[in-house]
């Protein structure tokens, strides 16, 4: 078996608050007063960990896979495009060994939802929740993040893989 790498960067704006959007980070809806713009339920961690484990076996990005012109998938859970794409990795033989990931957000804390985050997490990509790293920072109050508009996140994954 090989080890592979890849990596998942995603950001999504916050939509306006009339919008009356949930605010859906790993599968878990955080009391805030809006949520995330976007196709899916825009769990922004989602698509970065998705990302990252078709790019570790080199496959092609959630946007490719998972298109916002397909009205199948609107409003879907982003627990189900990681758990779509678990499968297609899979499919290639590969099994994801572990996730890291960073959110990069002003606010919310995130701290009171992080077991439930990786509790969640753990539960589609087969893994034990230890194996999934969560961590948050702000960006300072530096540009569009520091100033609320949106969250960002990052991920990292390790796939093991036949040679
Ligand atoms: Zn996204």
């Amino acid at each position: 078996m090989i080890a592979l790498t890849g990596i998942g960067y995603d950001i999504h704006r916050f939509a306006k608050p009339e919008a009356q959007r949930p605010l859906v980070l790993g599968g878990v809806t955080i009391p805030y007063p809006t949520g995330l713009d976007g196709h899916s339920d825009a769990d922004v961690l989602c698509h970065a960990i998705a990302d990252a484990i078709l790019g570790a076996v080199g496959d092609r990005d959630i946007g490719h896979h998972f298109p916002n012109t397909d009205e199948s998938i609107r409003g879907i859970s982003s627990l189900e495009i990681v758990r779509r794409s678990v499968e297609i990795v899979r499919g290639q033989g590969a099994r994801v060994v572990n996730i890291d990931a960073t959110l990069i957000a002003e606010a919310p804390k995130i701290g009171p939802h992080l077991a439930a985050m990786r509790a969640n997490l753990a539960a589609v990509l087969g893994v034990d929740p230890k194996r999934i790293g969560i961590k948050a920072t702000t960006n300072e109050c530096l540009g569009a993040l520091g100033r609320r508009e949106g969250i960002a996140a990052l991920a990292v994954a390790s796939v093991t893989a036949p040679e």
